[in-house]
């Protein structure tokens, strides 16, 4: 039987390669929703391709080809055996939250939901009986290596580094956006890339990786590996430790995500040869240079509203690092100042979560526009 399957955020970078996933799964998988924004061009593409029953973009009226629905009426369609969310940034969670509360099982991709709610929305999965398979390379590694958590001594979460790896701190402080952009290993959107750069994105995954795994933060350890072949590995209380390797391609993680728990050849393109590889390199992060992922361990640790304020203000500052408002450093240097002043709220609700993101970047904004530059370079 075939399973059926909606993609939130389908013209996306991680959309985009779930779709090319699922057309070489050729009648494995059936799509019953895409949803886009604002390129509706491309979405119009796809819905001719892929034929979905129904869509959602921002402008209802642009759509070709497929009913129109809410995000909300394609989120709670039972229809749907597991849906993708793949879209970036805080717009996940509500959706996410909606899925689950259908008892829909979820493929996840969007870092933010955990970052922002896992208490919430892991507890509230628990509850449902909904089974969410991480996208995420690293996260998608480590559930492929644990059979039982409880058994399981330590995460290692592995970093490529990104591109200022093997730069001096001040190259990295003087770096361009183009420069920032340049991701070495991993083909993504321009968000996680400048996340990638200053090693929030790691700082995001450790919190990710605490409420996927129930693992606590002195457990979780990030290794900086620049192959990008070990994408993640865990350690059992008897020293084994397993890690899964593959080439650094998105589609394999998203295959895994949609398809668990089968495996099909699918998109694979080459074989894995160990000698063509012929070493892998392992090195502890400069906490110096990559300040944010200590920042990130300390959001995590101090939990609640902290890891809300953290993404929000990191987001608002990166895209003002990619409209050349201020340097790459200054984004930590921002995070940081908003974490300073941050009123800390110990569970909050998913109202009050929504409200301390927006607060933050309006904060974050006042900031940035004020030409605050914390840069003494
Ligand atoms: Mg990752």
């Amino acid at each position: 039987m075939k399973r059926k399957i909606s993609i939130l955020g389908s013209t996306g970078s991680i959309g985009t390669q779930a779709l090319e996933v699922i057309e070489k799964l050729g009648d494995k998988l059936e799509i019953v929703a895409l949803t886009g924004g604002h390129n509706t061009e491309l979405l119009n593409k796809q819905i001719a391709e892929f034929k979905p029953k129904y869509a959602y973009a921002d402008d209802k009226t642009a759509i070709k080809g497929a009913k129109y629905c809410s995000l909300d009426e394609i989120c709670s369609n039972k229809e749907n055996d597991i849906i993708l969310v793949a879209v970036s940034g805080k717009i996940g969670l509500k959706p996410t939250i909606t899925v689950i509360n259908n008892g829909i099982d979820i493929a996840l991709a969007n870092k933010e939901t955990l970052v922002m709610a896992g208490d919430i929305v892991m507890k509230l999965a628990k509850e449902k009986g909904v089974n969410i398979i991480p996208v995420d390379s690293e996260h998608c590694a480590i559930h492929q290596c644990i059979k039982d958590i409880s058994q399981v001594e330590k995460l290692i979460i592995t970093a490529s580094g990104g591109p200022f790896l093997n730069k001096s701190l001040s190259d990295m402080k003087n770096a361009t956006v183009e420069q920032a952009l340049a991701h070495p290993r991993w083909n993504m959107g321009k968000k996680i890339t400048i996340d990638s750069a200053t090693l929030m994105n790691k700082g995001l995954e450790v919190i990710e990786a605490h409420h996927l795994f129930g693992m606590d933060y002195d457990k979780i350890d990030v290794v900086v590996h620049p192959q990008s072949i070990v994408h993640s590995a865990i350690e059992y209380v008897d020293g084994s430790v397993i890690a899964q390797l593959g080439l650094p391609s998105m589609h394999i993680p998203i295959q895994y995500a949609i398809t668990y728990p089968e495996r099909f050849e699918g998109i694979k393109s080459k074989s894995f040869s160990f000698s063509e590889i012929a070493r892998l390199d392992f090195e502890k992060p400069d906490y110096e240079k990559f300040k944010a992922l200590h920042i990130a361990y300390e959001c995590g640790k101090l939990g609640g509203s902290f890891p809300v304020c953290m993404n929000a203000s990191n987001e608002e500052a990166v895209f003002a690092f990619i409209n050349g408002k201020i340097k790459l450093f200054d984004i930590i240097n921002i995070v940081e100042k908003m974490l300073e002043n941050h009123t800390y709220i110990k569970n909050p609700t998913i109202d009050e979560i929504f409200e301390i993101d927006k607060q933050t970047r309006i904060k974050t904004t006042e900031l940035i526009n004020r030409n605050f530059s914390f840069c003494n370079i």
